[in-house]
């Protein structure tokens, strides 16, 4: 029998949801019980893949190729395991399904309704993730805030699946508390309205999840327990941590486990976070720093500069710097910068490693170039992802192999070199514009060459990573390029493509068709971050 645990958000978006999620299932996990987590993005689109990731933060890429949100990169980096598709879902796709059902007579002839039909779907599909996890206790994010028309069908499946079984299904409310500056104290009431628009959807919550700045103090938590109509036990707080690996331990300060274990009718299996414990002390003690610049366009919004969009990335460098104790000194540059101001390269030597991760499209291509060059030249550690693969090609064939008009196909299709070109059976999907989902996604094989730096970093010649791309490097140009110097040290199995290059002379020069970043475990760095750190701090 599995024991849910909904989250749903209050106040406003962004203060934290996913990491909640995945603190709670961490801590839990820590108790002893099967956990596993699944995200609920109310919006129309299918998946994240169609989405401007300004817009909507990192795509994250599953084992079976599902294009997802970030949070579920948060609960597989927390919870150590690899989450499956069906663990992801979105407006799009529940009525997808439902609208297919309908089509193929599977309502016996019934009037098809958005209720119950619709939450029954959502409830179906949260059975299913729970039963192909094999979870003991499932918690379910659901995205947006309470009160919002989009997320109200997923809420009234939770509601129902807590009617049918009410010692199973529990609520945890993240609400934010504001401390407006000229009042100077910690505010309820935006937690009392947002708890008033989950009742009024039938639903009271268990735990209320304060996040604030601060942390709260027993007024505050007495007064929220009071109007919530919550044990004040049940109010725990969530201040601001310095990283997000923190906060299970900040919750279980509070007593977190106690309370939900006790709803469910669960008895703590073992201990405590340990382990997790013994990684916080190293973060810790990482005081010396490594400092890596990651090079891309997707930052600002406004006057805003995000980050989101690089998050499993920016993971791979924290796990990777911690496990060297030093202290990742991270710097995004977006790299449109070095088309209008070249001068302005010479600073990438105030780093100790660069790294160019995945993208698409023409902006800002030529200072990517620009910074490849100036790397390879300057022999500075360079870790290109996807994108940052296949641009290393170009620049390599441009600069070295004397190529220049060396392109992409995804630039400029009438280049005469197209050292990177679309991948035969893409072809026809984008004529047909069938864009949603049809990239080469998910896990392939990749079989390494002996006596390369991936090689070496593995430690094995077979391997397997996530890929999220529709070109590929042109095979006709394998030989100019080796001949010239370039390495190729992994490719699939039948050889066809080239998943990994290399260069000889160089520090650490390493570039991947596949995003290894989706992959890194804050206790297991991936082998690759983990090898570039480590060059990155032998210095240049
Ligand atoms: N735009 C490139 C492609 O589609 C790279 C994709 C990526 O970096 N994820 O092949």
């Amino acid at each position: 029998m599995t024991k849910y645990i909904f989250i749903v958000g209050g106040v406003m978006s962004g203060v934290g949801k996913g990491t909640a999620s995945a603190s709670i299932a961490k801590i839990l996990q820590s108790k002893g019980f099967r956990v596993s987590a699944m995200k609920i993005d109310p919006y129309i689109n299918v998946d994240a893949g169609t989405m401007n990731p300004v817009e909507h933060g990192e795509v994250f890429v599953t084992e079976d190729g599902d294009e997802t949100d970030q949070d579920i990169g948060t609960y597989e980096r927390f919870l150590d395991i690899d989450v499956n598709s069906t663990n992801y879902m979105t407006t799009g796709r529940v009525y997808q399904t439902v609208i297919e059902k309908e089509r193929n007579l599977e309502y016996g002839g019934k009037c098809v309704e958005v209720v119950p039909h619709i939450p029954e779907e959502v409830i179906r599909r949260i059975k299913k993730a729970a039963k192909i996890a094999r979870a003991e206790i499932m918690m379910i994010e659901v995205g947006g805030t309470v009160g919002e028309y989009q997320n109200a069908l997923f809420l009234e499946a939770g509601r129902m699946m807590h009617q049918k079984n009410p010692h199973d299904v529990l609520f945890v409310l993240v609400s934010y508390l504001p401390v407006p500056s000229k009042i100077g104290e910690m505010k309820t009431k935006p937690t009392q309205n947002a708890n008033q628009l989950l009742n009024s959807v039938g639903i009271q919550p268990d735990i209320i999840l304060g996040r604030a700045e601060c942390p709260l103090d027993e007024p505050r938590k007495r007064k929220i327990a009071m109007f919530c109509n919550v044990d004040v036990k049940d109010v725990i707080s969530a201040p601001d941590a310095d990283s997000v690996y923190e906060v299970p331990v900040n919750l279980e300060k509070e007593g977190i486990s106690k309370r939900i274990l006790k709803k469910l009718g669960l008895r703590a299996r073992k201990k405590d976070l340990k382990e997790w414990r013994a990684f916080l002390r190293k973060v810790h003690e990482s005081e010396k720093p490594v400092r890596i610049a990651v090079i891309g366009k997707y930052f600002s919004t406004g006057d805003f500069t995000l980050s989101d969009v690089y998050i499993s990335v920016i993971e791979s460098l924290k796990h990777a710097a911690w496990h060297f104790k030093r202290k990742p000194e991270l710097h995004w540059l977006n790299s449109e910068l070095y088309e209008k101001e070249p001068e302005r390269l010479k600073d990438l030597s105030l780093y100790d490693g660069v790294v160019i991760p995945g993208g698409f499209g023409t902006r800002g291509v030529e200072g990517k170039i620009a910074v490849i060059k100036y790397v390879r030249e300057k022999k500075i550690p360079y870790l290109g992802l996807c994108y940052g693969m296949q641009i290393a090609a170009i620049e390599f064939a441009r600069h070295v192999a004397g190529l220049r008009s060396a392109n992409t196909a995804e630039i400029d299709a009438s280049s005469p070199h197209l050292i990177v070109h679309i991948m035969p059976d893409q072809e026809g999907l984008v004529r047909q514009k069938k864009y949603g989902g049809t990239m080469r996604l998910g896990a392939y094989p990749c079989v390494l060459k002996p006596g390369t730096i991936s090689r070496g970093a593995y430690g094995k010649k077979n391997i397997s990573e996530r890929h999220r791309h529709r070109y590929e490097l042109n095979n006709a140009y394998r030989d100019q390029l080796t001949k010239a110097g370039l390495i190729i040290a992994g490719t699939s199995p039948d050889n066809k493509l080239v998943e990994i290059i290399e260069l000889k002379n160089h520090p650490f020069f390493v570039a991947t068709q596949f995003h290894p970043e989706f992959k890194t475990r804050p206790m297991a760095p991936h082998p690759l971050f983990r090898e570039f750190i480590r060059a990155a701090i032998r210095g240049k």
